[in-house]
């Protein structure tokens, strides 16, 4: 089959990378047909593997596995770079997400010929700062424009930016994008940081032992404008970065274009789950889910048997010390007006993209 561009996407079974396997081989996809590569550490998972992709097993922070693995892959014209690892501090995570990302551009820039693009995907943290710091530091007044000087603190969404500007320097031709989704609701039982499934699981475990499904966040989150964005947004912005000129060597803000309140999706929640009772604590007084979760591994493995789910472990799906750290206060609107005035135009109304997520988790059998 003759294609007309080659996508590596690094990090194939994450939150936006299994959007990215789905869309980028579609017959519609702008700039196709794509031939796609993806790679990440572990075995392809089953709810991966109907996507036309060639699936490559690598440790990216691995040099030399990462040279030997990726070196042959000649024929790629884009990278989709959706990948992290974390670490405890900002500073660890600086030297790990740069080794990583280091070890593919060499391994792909001098043997991949036709390379023409590289699009990065950071977030919104590039404006508040890394979540060593969250809520300690005073940020840029939001919305926050793409422009806005960088914070001086450590952030790995720097070193990310730097070695990118540095090695695209070395072709000629070579063009880049930096993407900077907010919260992301997509699927993937493999992502580190996944809102939909860990809020899924919740509501599971709540639905199970029949108690009230009480907000994790403060009350000025309940009750504040937030936004979101949907995975398969995030990856229709970055297919648009390789194609259209004027979204070349530039970074982007992307989210889906409305805002929602967190107590109208409590209750979407709430009624997904058939629960009959959630809401705000009445006592005021906040609920942490990493506290309130500590010991219910076996009452998640009795609802996946019951429910002849994924099998899975509550440690790898209920990602608690995220939903912790960011429904710990109001959300910082980033502006979506560069995207729009560089032509794209592409949205999502947020509530609808939080049911369709919860049905996908549903319909792949990760929560019952
Ligand atoms: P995910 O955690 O969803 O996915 C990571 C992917 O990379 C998985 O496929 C994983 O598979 C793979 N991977 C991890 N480590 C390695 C490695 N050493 N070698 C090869 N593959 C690896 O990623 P996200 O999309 O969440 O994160 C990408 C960027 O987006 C990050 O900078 C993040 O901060 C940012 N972001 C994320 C948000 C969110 O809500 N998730 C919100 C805003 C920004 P495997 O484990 O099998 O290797």
């Amino acid at each position: 089959r003759d294609y007309k561009s080659v996508a590596l996407v690094v990090g194939v079974t994450g939150i936006v990378g299994n959007s990215l396997a789905e869309i980028l081989p579609l017959a519609g996809t702008p700039g196709g047909p794509w031939k796609v590569y993806g790679v990440a550490r572990g075995k392809r998972p089953s709810w991966n593997e109907d996507n036309p992709v060639e699936y490559i097993q690598c440790d990216i922070s691995d040099r030399n596995q990462t040279q030997s693995k990726l070196s042959l892959l000649t024929d790629v014209t884009h990278i989709f770079y959706v990948t992290w690892g974390n670490r405890e501090t900002e500073s660890e995570n600086c030297k790990i997400n740069g080794l990583m990302f280091l070890n593919v551009l060499e391994a792909v820039i001098p043997n991949a010929h036709n390379l023409r693009h590289i699009c990065l995907q950071t977030g919104t943290k590039h404006y508040v700062g890394p979540f060593q710091f969250f809520r300690e530091i005073q940020p840029h007044d939001p919305p926050f424009t793409e422009d806005l000087p960088r914070l001086e603190l450590p952030n790995f969404y720097h070193t990310l930016e730097d070695i990118l500007f540095q090695e695209v320097a070395k072709k000629e031709g070579l063009t880049w994008s930096v993407h900077r989704p907010d919260l992301i609701f997509g699927f993937s039982p493999h992502s580190l940081m996944n809102i939909i499934r860990t809020l899924c699981v919740y509501a599971a475990i709540c639905k199970h032992e029949g108690s009230p499904m009480l907000f994790p966040g403060v009350k000025e989150l309940w009750n504040c404008y937030a936004v979101a964005s949907d995975a398969d947004l995030i990856a229709e912005h970055e297919i648009w970065a390789c194609v259209d000129p004027n979204a070349k060597n530039e970074a982007f803000n992307i989210h889906n274009g409305d805002v929602f309140k967190w107590k109208q999706l409590w209750n979407v929640l709430g009624e997904q789950f058939g629960l009959e009772e959630y809401g705000l604590a009445q006592t005021g007084e906040r609920i942490s889910l990493a506290e309130t979760m500590k010991d219910k591994g076996a009452v998640w493995e009795e609802i996946v048997k019951e429910n002849q789910l994924l099998p899975t472990k509550l440690e790898e799906v209920g990602a608690w010390w995220f939903v912790d750290l960011i429904f710990g206060g109001e959300v910082s609107i980033p502006s979506m007006n560069k995207s729009k005035e560089h032509g794209f135009l592409g949205f999502r109304n947020s509530q609808k993209s939080f049911i369709s997520w919860i049905e996908r988790m549903k319909a792949c059998k990760v929560v019952p």
